[in-house]
């Protein structure tokens, strides 16, 4: 029998599209994505999404400042709980952190019935009905619908000498790496001025002498509390109008410094560094969709009718930042989660599938 829907991704799109999916008692069926890959590891698309690689989350409203451990230490099974939960440390953070949020938006799919499988689709077929999605090991689902919500992931520059380095001083995570030894008490470099940028330059700061922010404009991109943030941290240094022209290393020690070139007048600079933390936008995660859903020139799946989650492919919807290139907020992509399901709730009742 073919699922009625199918959800892939699982970050807050993907979650709450299965909340209202299974409250709708339509079984959903989420493929969260594969923990054990080392490419979902690296480029940072593992299951639970961006916010399981972040750290306050301070705008997801119902979330105040305030101690969360019991409500943390109740609502998750043991093996799920923050290890601060576990190991009975003080609260880190007071209010939610977004690997948090994450496990209890897929607890509350859980408690409705969403069934989850930890695997990555890599293949689609939109071209027939029901439709088919291949796993990576090669298990085909067929579904009458599918929403996508598979979310985006951190750009790189593109330089031979950042790939060279990747792993041994250059991450697009810090919250994944900035613990790392390698990063104790010395300098590390921010690319990127946005919102992303000074989150990860404020959260370094708690393991680096100090951070240098590198900005190819004069201004900041990012909100403007999180700008004060960035001039106000005594730790972080702010370089305008300069981008990187190489990373700089060893094999031995991995990255040593970075040189910058100034986007002004072409000069360049040496500024000692053991780590370059990329901040610099995202890529929306649609490559395995082959061309078969309708995208934008950014490579966002376009939505087709205003305030619906309609995708080109009829009973295919998107939610999300997979979507989404403006507001990529979590609680945006929530909310187009929501619509999603619905949008597939009354598709399925307009065609008699139940
Ligand atoms: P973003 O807002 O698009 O900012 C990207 C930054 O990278 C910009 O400063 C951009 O410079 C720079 N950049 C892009 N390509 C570059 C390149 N090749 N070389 C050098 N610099 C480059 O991306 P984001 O910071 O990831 O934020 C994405 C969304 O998530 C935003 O809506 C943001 O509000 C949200 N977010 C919110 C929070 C929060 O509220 N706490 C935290 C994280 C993210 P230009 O400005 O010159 O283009």
């Amino acid at each position: 029998m073919p699922e009625r829907v199918v959800i892939i991704g699982s970050g807050p799109a993907g979650w709450t599209a299965a909340i209202y999916a299974s409250r709708a008692n339509l079984e959903p069926l989420l493929f969260e994505g594969d923990p054990e890959s080392e490419k979902n590891r690296q480029q940072g698309t593992a299951p639970l999404g961006q916010l399981n690689l972040t750290t306050e989350v301070e705008n997801f409203p119902s979330w105040p400042t305030g101690d969360t451990r019991a409500y943390l230490a109740s609502a998750l099974s043991a093996d799920r709980q923050p290890y601060w939960v576990q190991a009975n440390k003080p609260q880190p953070t007071h209010g939610i952190n977004g690997p948090e949020l994450m496990e209890l938006m897929r607890q509350q799919a859980l408690q409705f019935g969403t069934r989850v499988i930890s695997k990555d689709i890599v293949k689609v077929d939109f071209s027939r009905r029901p439709f088919r999605l291949t796993a990576h090991d090669g298990s085909v689902t067929e579904s009458h619908t599918v929403i996508l919500a598979m979310g985006a992931r951190a750009n790189y520059l593109g330089l031979p000498s950042e790939d060279r380095f990747k792993n041994r001083g250059v991450s697009a995570c810090a919250v994944c790496d900035g613990a790392l030894p390698r990063f104790r008490n010395k300098p590390l470099v921010v690319v990127g001025g946005g919102d992303s940028a000074v989150e990860e330059a404020t959260y370094l700061t708690k393991f680096a002498s100090k951070v240098i922010m590198v900005l190819r404009r004069d201004v900041f991109r990012a909100s403007k509390i999180m700008t004060q943030r960035a001039q106000s941290n005594p730790k972080i240094e702010i370089r305008f109008h300069r981008v990187v022209d190489e990373v700089l290393g060893n094999d031995q020690d991995g990255v040593t410094g970075v040189r910058l070139k100034s986007t002004q007048d072409g000069a360049k600079e040496t500024v000692e560094a053991v780590g370059l933390f990329l901040a610099i936008g995202h890529t929306p995660n649609t490559d395995f969709l082959g061309g078969q859903v309708e995208l934008t020139d950014g490579g966002y799946i376009k939505w087709t009718t205003p305030q619906r989650t309609y995708t080109s492919v009829e009973g295919v919807f998107a939610a999300g930042d997979v979507g989404d290139d403006y507001y990529r907020q979590a609680v945006t992509a929530a909310g187009s989660g929501c619509m999603a399901a619905l949008d597939a709730e009354r598709w399925l009742a307009a065609k008699g599938i139940h």
